[in-house]
């Protein structure tokens, strides 16, 4: 099996675990999400899923990814340009934002946990989450020209 698919599947049993129904809706809209491979918007996961399953709309593809959400299968992103995207690695991270074609990477780092663990013993606060963001050029845009800001 593809690692692809065993991912959808590991996800199939969280929405189990979360109590969430498993529909077939749902899972298009997981599959969608996962195969996007990053930090995709709700528009985003629509185009994807619009070839297969044509009559899921966009607001069926926003209810069900507020859904994922708030059981915490994904993450939701919201950066600078204000666009609403979906983390589906939801453990401790950094996403590396490039500034010129908007590429948003994960950063594996053991220091981002080791960092929420050292604010759990060092202040008395409850600590859900992090949002940690570094910016900069991915590695096909270092050392060009920065695209206009106008047309974002
Ligand atoms: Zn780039
Ligand atoms: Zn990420």
């Amino acid at each position: 099996m593809p690692p692809h698919n065993s991912a959808v599947n590991a996800r199939v049993g969280l929405l189990r675990a979360r109590g969430l129904k498993v529909t077939a809706q749902r899972l298009a809209v997981l599959d969608a999400l996962m195969s996007a491979h990053g930090h995709p918007s709700s528009e985003e996961v629509h185009t994807r899923l619009k070839r297969k399953h044509p009559t899921i709309s966009l607001s069926t593809v926003y209810s069900t990814l507020t859904a994922f959400t708030e059981v915490g299968i994904v993450d939701v992103l919201t950066l600078a340009d204000g666009i609403t995207r979906y983390d589906t690695n939801t453990e401790p991270h950094a996403n590396f934002v490039c500034l010129r074609c908007k590429a948003i990477i994960d950063l594996e780092s053991p220091n981002v946990a080791g960092f929420l663990e050292e604010v759990r013993a060092l202040t008395p606060y409850e600590v859900v989450g992090q949002k940690l963001e570094v910016f900069g050029y991915c590695d096909k845009c270092r050392g060009r020209a920065p695209r206009g800001r106008s047309k974002a």
